[in-house]
């Protein structure tokens, strides 16, 4: 019987998870399809118990805005979903009460995986911009690296100021130094010692870094860039840090990591890297259906 898996969440049409994991399947000769689910707050509980109940029901992601909602939902959860308080992965695990699925966090364990590929910035002053769900996983990433991998303090940057105060506690509550100040009150340069930059907010574009003047003096100690956001090609923060001879990682590196790390908790197999970063970078995006 061929296994169905699904990303929850809305919107979902411009996402690269199906066309990501349905090369993964096709690659492994699995008898498995991925394909994106249109899905309102109002309805995801219902909607996401009707497709577990499904005998073909391989496993799912859930994306904005039920990540939050999805941990009441799962019958256990990682430390990772714990810790983030989200969940952007449902495993099916049978010896498990209904709905029989697990909680799982790979956004946590591929920033936490891309973080220990740079050991430059351990030890170091860690930035993140943006203080939503995606910041609160770089968080838990953060707070959690392995022996040698810790950072020294960690600065929250955020449009608003109340989520990142919020965030700042989280961070300190899990034995991190952690600070929050405004976006567009804090240009990099003015800070020092920072040995990585993680940008969880959806600015892409040269107009959306304009008004903060944030990307002034970016080079300076050269910190790794990671940049949540993705598009196309390398976003303005990337290239503005590739130019200043900071090591970058882009978006759709991290997308291939959460869901590579998806991939194996769903089938038991290694997932095929190269046929997902060759899927996700050469595609723009795929139909959804609705419920
Ligand atoms: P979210 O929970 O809605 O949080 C959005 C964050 O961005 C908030 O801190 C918000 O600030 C800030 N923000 C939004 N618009 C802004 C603007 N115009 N100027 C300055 N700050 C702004 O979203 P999320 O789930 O954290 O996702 C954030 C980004 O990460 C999205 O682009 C998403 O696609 C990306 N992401 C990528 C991956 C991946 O695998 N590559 C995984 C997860 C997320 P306020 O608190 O002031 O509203």
């Amino acid at each position: 019987m061929p296994r169905h898996y699904y990303l929850f969440g809305r919107p979902v049409s411009a996402s690269l998870s199906p066309v990501m994991h349905n090369a993964a399947f096709r690659a492994l000769g699995l008898d498995a399809d991925y394909a994106a689910v249109e899905i309102t707050p109002e309805d995801f509980l219902g909607a996401a118990a009707a497709f577990i109940a499904r005998d073909d029901f391989g496993g799912a992601n859930v994306t904005i805005p039920h990540k939050q909602a999805a941990v009441a939902f799962c019958a256990r959860l990682s430390p990772e979903a714990t810790a983030a308080g989200a969940v952007n992965t449902l495993v099916v695990d049978s010896s498990l009460p209904s709905p029989c699925v697990r909680g799982e966090n790979t956004d946590v364990t591929a920033i936490r995986a891309i973080l220990g590929d740079h050991p430059s910035a351990a030890g170091r002053t860690a930035v993140l911009l943006g203080a939503g769900g995606a910041a609160a996983a770089c968080v838990v990433a953060m707070a959690t690296m392995p022996a040698g991998g810790a950072f020294a303090k960690l600065v929250i940057l955020n449009r608003t100021a109340a989520p990142a105060e919020s965030l700042a506690v989280k961070a300190r509550r899990m034995g991190l130094p952690a600070e929050a100040a405004l976006l567009d009150r804090a240009p990099i340069g003015r800070l020092t010692g920072v040995g990585a930059v993680i940008n969880a907010t959806p600015l892409r574009t040269a107009d959306d870094w304009a008004p903060a003047g944030f990307l002034d003096a970016l080079g300076h100690g050269r910190p790794v860039v990671i940049d949540m956001a993705y598009g196309r090609g390398p976003t303005v923060l990337l290239k503005t840090a590739a130019a200043a001879g900071c090591p970058v990682v882009d978006g759709r590196e991290v997308l291939v990591a959460q869901g590579a790390a998806s991939f194996a908790l769903w089938t038991g197999r290694a997932a095929p890297l190269a046929v997902m970063r060759k899927a996700v970078y050469n595609e723009r995006s795929q139909p959804c259906f609705a419920t």
